[in-house]
C-alpha cells in the first residue's frame, strides 16, 4: 500500500440504514485500514464525491439506488474503483451495473484479510491507472529516499536545515517540493535535453492529447517557444509575415533570425477592439503584390517565398480564427505557419472550438504547410509558472527537418532543467486528457451565466433610464432558426452551437463591417466589458464613463 500511503487519500462509503446490524459491524471491520468517509443517503453521497477528488474509491452498500450511484460516479470519472457490497449472491445485481463496476464483495462470504487484499489490489491498479507518465515516476523516485550526490546543490533541501533562513523556505515549501527538485542527472527520470526516458514518453503523450505529430516541453515560457519556432525554420533575409499585434517575443525573433518582417494589419472597431486579420490578405495575389511592392526589398529577395506566417490565435479580446479557411487561403504559398495560441491551450477540449485551433484535425484533407502552435500551458491549464509547449504538425508535403529544428530547441534549452516544471506540463496534460470535456463545460458555463446576467441588468437598468455595464456579444443569437435575446436562448444551446458564438456580417453586433463569412468566433469565455459612453458606430452617447475612470 506504499503508493497510496502518502497520498492520504480516502475512501467513499454508501451504507443504507436498513442493512443488519451484523453486516454493519463485518463492514466496519473490513474497512478499518483505510481512512473512510461514511454517507447514508444519495444526497449526502453525491455532494461528498463531487466534492472530494482525493478518493481511492467508491463502495456501496445499496439495493434500490445502486444503478443511479454507479451512473452518477462513471458520468465523470471512468477509472475510479466501484466495489458493490452485498449479501445476496451477484446475480441479483443488474448487468449494466456489473459492466461498470470492479468488484462486487459479499462481506460474510470471505475473511476480512482476504477482502481487505482484494480492494488494496484494487486501489494500486486505480492509482497506477491514473499517475501522469513523468509526474509518476519522479513521485516514486522522491520515495526512495535517496541521498542527491548531484545538483541542485541544496540536496534534496538538507542545506536549508543547516540555517534559520534556509529553514524558513523549507517549511514553507515543504520538503516535497525541495526533494522533487532534480536535475538531468537522475537516469530513471530521462532526460529533456537528450530526449529520452519518462520525459520522452510524457511529451509523446501530450502530442497524443493535444493533436500534434511533436510535442516539446518548454520551461522558459511561449517567449522562448516563438523564439524556438522561428530559429528552427528562418534564417537570415528570409521573408515573415506577421500579425502587426503579435506577442514582443515574435518581435524577438524576427530580430535574431534577423528576417525581414512585413505585417498584417488587423482590423480595428470603433471602440477600439482589435480585431481579425484580413483573409484575403493570406491570398496568393495580396502576397505577391505585397512583396512585389515593398522598396525594401531587392530584386533577389522578391523572389522567395514567405518563410513564416504567424497570427496570435485567440486575440486578447477572443477572436478565433478557422484554421481550415486559412490553409484553404494560403493554399501552400507560406512556407510555414505559428499560430502563437498563447491564451488558447484549451481550444482542443470542447467541440464548441471546432476547426478554430491550430492543432484541429482537417475533416477534409487540406493540403498545408508545417504548422506550429504554441501554448503557454501555465496561463490557462494548470502548470508552473513558464512552462509552455510547443506543437508541431507536420507539412502535408513539406516536412519539417528535425535534426535543424531540434538544434534550435538545445540553443533554448538550459542544461538544468527545473524537474517539477516538467512534472506540471504532464499533470496538465493528464488533466485534460482526464476530464478535459467536463472542464472546459463547467467553464462555459459559467462564462454563459456571467454574460446572460449582465445582458439582464443592463435591461433592468435601462428600464430605469440607467446606465450599466455591457458584454462585447451578440445581442441576438439564431436559435433553432430564429433571431432571439442572447439570455433567453437556453445555456445547453449556447454551449453546443458554435454559431452562436460565429461573427457574421448580417448580425453586426461586433462592429467589424467586412467580416468574412464562417472565419471567426467569439471565445465563450473571454469576457469583454463595455463601458457606456460610445456605441458600436463610434457616435458618442448621452452618458458616458471616460476611459482614465
Ligand atoms: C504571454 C504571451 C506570450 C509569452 O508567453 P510566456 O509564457 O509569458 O513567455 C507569447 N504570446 C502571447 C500571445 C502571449 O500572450
Amino acid at each position: 500500500m506504499k503508493s497510496i500511503d502518502y497520498l492520504n487519500w480516502s475512501l467513499l462509503v454508501f451504507h443504507e440504514l436498513d442493512s443488519t446490524y451484523e453486516s454493519s459491524k463485518q463492514l466496519d471491520t473490513l474497512l478499518e485500514s483505510f481512512a473512510t468517509s461514511f454517507v447514508d443517503n444519495k444526497t449526502d453521497f453525491k455532494r461528498v464525491y463531487s466534492s472530494n477528488k482525493a478518493l481511492i474509491g467508491v463502495v456501496l452498500n445499496s439495493d434500490e439506488n445502486l444503478e443511479e450511484l454507479v451512473k452518477f460516479v462513471r458520468k465523470t470519472n471512468p477509472k475510479i474503483p466501484i466495489i458493490v457490497l452485498t449479501e445476496k449472491d451477484s446475480s441479483t445485481i443488474p448487468l449494466q451495473v456489473l459492466n461498470s463496476i470492479n468488484l462486487v464483495m459479499n462481506i460474510f462470504e470471505d475473511s476480512i484479510p482476504f477482502l481487505t487484499g482484494q480492494l488494496e489490489i484494487e486501489f494500486e491498479k486505480y492509482i497506477k491507472s491514473i499517475k501522469p507518465i513523468f509526474f509518476g515516476e519522479l513521485m516514486d523516485y522522491t520515495q526512495k529516499f535517496k541521498y542527491p550526490w548531484h545538483t541542485p546543490g541544496h540536496a534534496g533541501g538538507l542545506m536549508f536545515m543547516t540555517n534559520p533562513i534556509g529553514k524558513m523556505m523549507l517549511d514553507f515549501y515543504g520538503e516535497n517540493t525541495l526533494r522533487a527538485d532534480l536535475s538531468i542527472s537522475v537516469p530513471e527520470l530521462g532526460s529533456l535535453l537528450d530526449d529520452e526516458g519518462p520525459v520522452k514518453d510524457a511529451e509523446n503523450n501530450s502530442a497524443r492529447v493535444f493533436s500534434a505529430d511533436k510535442t516539446y516541453y518548454i520551461l522558459n515560457g511561449t517567449s522562448s517557444v516563438n523564439q524556438v519556432i522561428w530559429k528552427g525554420r528562418v534564417t537570415k533575409d528570409n521573408l515573415a509575415f506577421v500579425d502587426r499585434n503579435c506577442h514582443k517575443s515574435l518581435n524577438y525573433g524576427m530580430v535574431i533570425t534577423e528576417a525581414i518582417p512585413m505585417y498584417m494589419i488587423p482590423r480595428r472597431n470603433s471602440l477600439g477592439i482589435i480585431g481579425p486579420v484580413k483573409l484575403n490578405e493570406f491570398t496568393k495575389e495580396y502576397i505577391d503584390t505585397m512583396i512585389a511592392e515593398n522598396s525594401k526589398l531587392t530584386a533577389e529577395q522578391k523572389k522567395q517565398k514567405i518563410k513564416m506566417s504567424a497570427l496570435t490565435n485567440s486575440t486578447y479580446d477572443g477572436l478565433c480564427y478557422n484554421v481550415n479557411k486559412i490553409k484553404e487561403t494560403l493554399n501552400n504559398n507560406v512556407e510555414n505557419l505559428h499560430f502563437d495560441e498563447a491564451w488558447y491551450a484549451y481550444a482542443k477540449f470542447h467541440p464548441i472550438y471546432k476547426n478554430h485551433y491550430a492543432m484541429t484535425e482537417s475533416d477534409n484533407f487540406i493540403e498545408h504547410p508545417p504548422i506550429f502552435a504554441s501554448h503557454s500551458t501555465h496561463k490557462l491549464l494548470g502548470a508552473f509558472s513558464q512552462a509552455s509547449m510547443l506543437h508541431v504538425k507536420d507539412g502535408t508535403k513539406d516536412k519539417v527537418d528535425f535534426v535543424v529544428f531540434d538544434e534550435a530547441y538545445l540553443m533554448y534549452g538550459s542544461t538544468s532543467p527545473q524537474y517539477s516544471m516538467i512534472a506540471s506540463l504532464d499533470v496538465s496534460t493528464a488533466m485534460m486528457d482526464f476530464s478535459g470535456k467536463e472542464l472546459m463545460d463547467e467553464t462555459i458555463l459559467n462564462a454563459i451565466h456571467f454574460r446572460k446576467r449582465i445582458a439582464q441588468l443592463n435591461k433592468e437598468y435601462a428600464s430605469f433610464n440607467q446606465w450599466f455595464f455591457s458584454l462585447w456579444q451578440p445581442e441576438k443569437v439564431s436559435y433553432n432558426g430564429v433571431l432571439t435575446n442572447f439570455e433567453d436562448v437556453p445555456d445547453k444551446y449556447l454551449l453546443e452551437n458554435q454559431n452562436c458564438w460565429t461573427l457574421d456580417s448580417s448580425n453586426n453586433w461586433h462592429g467589424f463591417n467586412d467580416i468574412e463569412k464562417d472565419y471567426v468566433m467569439l471565445d465563450p469565455i473571454k469576457l469583454t466589458l463595455k463601458c457606456p459612453g460610445l456605441n458600436i458606430d463610434g457616435n458618442y452617447e448621452e452618458i458616458g464613463i471616460p476611459a482614465s475612470i
